[in-house]
């Protein structure tokens, strides 16, 4: 397998295979650029079902990270692992601690958080082997960034619905949600709390039956999700859900949700944008839960938290207003506007005094 070759190869700095026969690790970590900083970016763990496949996630999800930072303002350059296991039974003591070495050997120039398929518990004991792991700080909310996440999305949705509508009050909006896991669950509750009507779908059935006795959340089939009838589509589990099949079934005006990479391809922004469908860029509004980790990391601000959640709406405004005036996909407005952001901030760094050792 070629990685230079791989379709989803962007220039990425470094880009490492690792397995273990002991603990039967077998993970990929890819640094994109660290023009901005080291590269922070979540560990998955995921059941792929071929290498080929785990190298296309890990490319892809790396560079997002990279925007991501960058459009966030953050001083974080674009990374991500991915570990080739099932989350649900794969996750041993020795598999972890095996992912910590992984981790140590790139000496901080990558640095791991919590993402699908980790938890918390599962990077404190990859912290264990290597000190290059974020978001186990034990903050105010433990550590687990996935809050974050949540506020950020929450804050688009309303973004969004005062450009399309010209009221984001809640009350009479009703938002379908894909995954009700750790952003998924927290996004449905603020949702329920400012009166939206929320229906839902999760693989794991147990999930929508805790938000619909907890939240009052109306479940649904997972088939049934992308194509129910309401104001908001909120994809919030993995990569993927907005293609070719499943964009003529959407009946949402807005697209807002936390999952990464919801595009599965260029094309996708196009069908969005066809139909009339407002799109908000993945790796723009679902950058609470990496503003939350270099929170943990630099020295934890509530305030400083907040203003930077909060500036997703701002960034997602301006994205609108772009791609409204050049008639262009808002996903490739976002991309630009990160590219200049990188580019500025690149500029400041070179002309900025350097210590000398
Ligand atoms: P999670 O693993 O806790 O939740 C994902 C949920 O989706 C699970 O409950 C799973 O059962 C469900 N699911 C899987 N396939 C599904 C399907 N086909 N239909 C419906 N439900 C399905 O993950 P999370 O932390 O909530 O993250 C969700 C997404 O947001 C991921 O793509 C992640 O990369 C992205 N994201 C998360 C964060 C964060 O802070 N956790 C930050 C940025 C982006």
């Amino acid at each position: 397998m070629s990685v230079f070759d791989a379709p989803a190869f962007d220039q990425h700095e470094e880009v490492s295979f690792a397995r273990d026969a002991d603990s039967g690790l077998r993970a990929i970590i890819a640094v994109h650029d660290r023009s901005l900083g080291p590269a922070v970016g979540g560990c998955r763990v995921f059941p792929y079902s071929n290498d080929a496949q785990a190298l296309d996630d890990v490319l892809r999800l790396s560079r997002g990270m990279t925007y991501k930072s960058a459009l966030a303002g953050l001083p974080l350059g674009g990374g991500k692992s991915v570990i080739i296991a099932d989350p649900r039974c794969d996750k041993t003591p020795a598999l972890l601690a095996a992912m910590g070495r992984f981790i140590d050997r790139f000496g901080g120039r990558y640095v791991a958080a919590e993402d699908s398929g980790t938890s918390v518990e599962d990077l404190r004991q990859m912290a264990r082997e290597t000190r290059h792991v974020s978001g186990i700080d034990g903050t105010e909310h433990g550590g687990d960034p996935s809050p974050s996440t949540a506020r950020g999305v929450f804050i688009a949705i309303r973004t969004a619905l005062r450009h399309r509508l010209g009221s984001d009050a809640l009350g009479s909006v009703r938002v379908a949600v894909q995954g009700l896991g750790h952003v998924g669950y927290r996004l449905a509750a603020l949702l329920r709390a400012e009166g939206a009507e929320v229906v839902a779908a999760d693989v794991d059935l147990r999930r929508c039956q805790r938000a619909e006795a907890e939240l009052g959340v109306r479940p649904l089939s997972i088939d049934d999700i992308v194509a129910a009838d309401v104001d908001v589509f909120a994809p919030c589990a993995l990569g993927d859900s907005l293609n070719a099949a499943s964009i003529p079934r959407l009946r949402a005006g807005i697209v807002a949700g936390a999952a990464n990479n919801q595009l599965h391809e260029e094309a996708d922004a196009a069908r969005l944008a066809d139909r009339g469908i407002l799109y908000c860029p993945d790796f723009l509004i679902n950058a609470g839960g990496i503003i939350d980790v270099h929170f943990q990391r630099s020295g934890w601000s509530r305030s400083g938290l907040e203003r930077s959640i909060a500036a997703i709406g701002e960034r997602l405004e301006e994205v609108l207003r772009r791609a409204d005036e050049s008639r262009r996909p808002t996903s490739a407005i976002a991309e630009d506007l990160a590219r200049e952001m990188l580019e500025s901030a690149r500029r400041a760094g070179e002309t900025a005094p350097r210590c000398v050792a």
